[in-house]
């Protein structure tokens, strides 16, 4: 059972949500208004914010940029609800730090098991062994040694860092924007060129485990959930 803030000013999905959420087990709270979700996820203190973009007070992408900003409800998982085509909306929620998106119209199932997802993956910072073991990749974070089977690689300290920054997050979506500042410490859109470019050596370097970085089209890259879903 996990905690739930729906935000969302449609009264047919409030209810469908309600009535899903509900079923399964979960506690839910219904806003329609970007502020109330606010209030209500520091009152709360969620599992999960369910946050339409299109509200009647505050945008979307604004309740999540403050959540995400907000230290007492920025470990608090954001699933955006997005009509078709609003993709600007979907990668301005990413680099805001937003956990997953469902597009509208959405299957009750399919948003079921997201929402399922979204609720199984650990929030805050992920834990950082010093080894990482991940299908045919390892990598030493202190000794920056990186090795595909039991071959080593030679990886620049940009790759190195692309490399684990991915991995820590994996499974979630990284804009070509929120890496540029996390690993080049740039503050820039012109140069998001430079993350594809840095992103195809990585992967050439990789070899075959070039497969476990993923990119996302119109979004950016994401390191896979496990070597099998990445087929190596
Ligand atoms: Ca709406």
């Amino acid at each position: 059972m996990a905690k739930i803030v729906v935000v969302e000013d449609e009264t047919d999905i409030q209810q469908i949500l309600d009535y899903n959420l509900r079923e399964q087990g979960h506690k839910v709270f219904i806003t329609a208004s970007g502020e109330e979700g606010l209030r209500l996820a520091r009152e709360k203190k969620p599992d999960l914010v369910l946050l339409d973009l299109m509200l009647p007070d505050v945008p979307g992408t604004e309740v999540c940029r403050r959540l995400k900003g907000d230290a007492a409800t920025s470990g608090i998982r954001v699933m955006m609800l997005t009509a078709k085509g609003e993709e600007i909306d979907r990668v301005v929620g990413f680099e805001l730090g937003a956990d997953d998106y469902v597009i509208k119209p959405f299957s009750v199932r399919e948003l079921m098991l997201r929402v399922q997802a979204v609720l199984r993956r650990p929030t805050g910072p992920t834990e950082t062994s010093a080894h990482i073991t991940f299908g045919r990749l390892r990598v030493d974070r202190e000794a920056h040694r990186v090795w595909v089977d039991e071959e080593e690689l030679e990886l620049t300290a940009l790759e190195f860092k692309l490399l684990v920054t991915l991995y820590d997050r994996r499974n979630r979506v990284q804009s070509r924007a929120s890496l540029l500042s996390d690993v080049w410490g740039i503050d820039s859109d012109i140069t998001t060129r430079t993350v594809d470019t840095h992103v195809k050596r990585l992967r050439e370097k990789l070899g075959a485990a070039g497969a476990y970085v993923e990119t996302v089209r119109g979004v950016g890259y994401r390191f896979a959930d496990s070597p099998e879903e990445a087929g190596v």
